[in-house]
């Protein structure tokens, strides 16, 4: 007989891992410090910090957890880092190159929180030295997915997931009985636009689209919150993470944000986590994995609450979610297509080139345009896929500006 005494408790990583953090100046980046803070100079050694264009926030941090290296992603800034850093025996580099070359540094866990699919060949040379990653870059997924998945089995690493609904899905798994999984229930709070009528989401601004009802986030995964694309990547990486079919992968608007996500099992149970949406919970759990020590988080009072609301996601309303599964019904490179026309798209609409509803659009044209998807085999099949949807998104966004006669100092919005 099995008692609750036979259970071992899962044991606490060592203290001082050696821990990187890509992209320690974005909003998942700070969070990760203040997780790396909160768990005492004693948790952990930095190995390398990277940032892109504030470099004062990436020498302070890197002065700060006494990092070996910060890196600027940004070659031009190579001089002002070197400067911000004089005397500290930190090392300074800068570039793409560097980038990589500090995100292959033996490290014990690495947060993998670079936005966009610049997060990609840094993420996998991270995961190519066998690190536990801590995966909060969803584009690696969604644009190179089972070739991400095959470098992390090789190469021994495990990936913790981070996206808040993909932690969620982790932390409630039932692994013996991985079969019995019948599919998985994807929250989304709906964004700043989930109540209004269309004609009025087709006007949204940029400052509308960013601001968040429950989350706070870095500018762009929150105008993609807005238009639901950040969902469609979450279908999209839910799939190759958990090694579902898209049939599996299924949407539930839930305006609060208290439910992360839930796995329906064949025997009618729903297992969800729940907590506050603070993207610290999700990034501490994955630091602390498999252990669970305190976080510095709110804790939930559901009798405050009262009642969480679920409905049905609208795709003519957020089209983006029909793309993404189309996306994953296509398979091989197309999952890649659809992130880079959608941030060549999403440039676009933050310069005021293009209305809100013209992403959805755009990245439609573009999969429709470079169809059939061949297999993502390598990198460079990712790489160059990248390229020619980036290419094909752009050529578009600029017809349509000509089309709508508007030319330099004028804009949509
Ligand atoms: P952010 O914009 O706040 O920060 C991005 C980080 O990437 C910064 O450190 C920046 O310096 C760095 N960066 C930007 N461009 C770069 C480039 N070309 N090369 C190298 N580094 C570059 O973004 P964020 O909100 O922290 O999101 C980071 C990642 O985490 C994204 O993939 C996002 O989808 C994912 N994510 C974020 C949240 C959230 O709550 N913010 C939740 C789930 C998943
Ligand atoms: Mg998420």
């Amino acid at each position: 007989m099995v008692s609750e005494g036979d259970v071992a408790p899962a044991e606490a990583p060592p203290p001082g891992r050696r821990i990187s953090v890509l992209g320690a100046t974005g909003s998942i980046g700070r969070s990760t410090l203040d997780i790396l803070r909160h768990a005492g100079p004693e948790a952990a050694q930095v190995v390398a910090l990277t940032g892109h264009s504030n470099i004062a926030a990436l020498a302070e941090a890197a002065r700060e957890f006494r990092a070996e290296i910060a890196v600027t992603a940004d070659p031009s800034r190579y001089e002002d880092l070197k400067e911000a850093l004089a005397g500290t025996g930190i090392e300074a580099a800068a570039g793409e190159r560097a980038v990589i070359e500090a995100a292959g540094r033996p490290a014990d866990w690495t947060m993998a929180a670079i936005v966009g699919s610049a997060g990609l060949a840094p993420t996998l040379a991270a995961l190519r030295q066998g690190t536990t990653l801590a995966l909060a870059n969803k584009e690696c997924l969604v644009s190179a997915g089972p070739l991400f998945i095959e470098e992390a089995a090789a190469a021994g690493a495990l990936l913790l997931p981070v996206d808040s609904e993909h932690n969620a899905i982790f932390q409630v798994l039932d692994r013996p009985n991985r079969a019995a999984v019948e599919k998985i229930l994807l929250t989304a709070s709906g964004g700043p636009f989930r109540d209004w009528p269309l004609e009025r989401i087709a006007k949204a601004t940029p400052e509308e689209a960013v601001a968040h009802p429950n989350w706070d986030m870095g500018a762009k995964i929150s105008i993609d919150s807005a238009s639901m694309f950040n969902k469609g990547l979450e279908m999209i990486e839910a799939m190759h993470l958990f090694g579902l079919t898209p049939a599996q992968v299924q949407v539930l608007v839930h305006p609060q944000s208290i439910m992360h996500s839930a796995v329906a099992y064949v025997d009618g149970a729903v297992l969800a986590q729940m907590g506050a949406p603070d993207m610290r919970h999700a990034i501490g759990h994955a630091f602390h994995h498999p252990a669970r020590a305190p976080l510095p988080v709110e804790r939930l009072d559901l009798a405050a609450i009262g009642a969480l609301e679920f409905r049905a996601p609208d795709e003519v309303r957020f089209p983006a979610l029909r793309l993404a599964r189309e996306a994953m019904e296509a398979g091989g490179l197309a999952g890649c297509a659809l992130n880079a026309a959608k941030e060549a798209a999403l440039e676009a609409f933050m310069d005021r080139r293009l209305p809100f509803m013209g992403m959805a659009e755009v990245v439609e044209e573009v999969l429709g345009a470079l169809a059939p998807f061949g297999p993502a085999s390598t990198l460079d099949d990712v790489f160059a896929m990248d390229v020619r949807a980036r290419a094909a998104a752009g050529e578009r966004i600029a017809a349509r500006f000509r089309a709508a006669g508007l030319g330099k100092g004028a804009a949509f919005a």
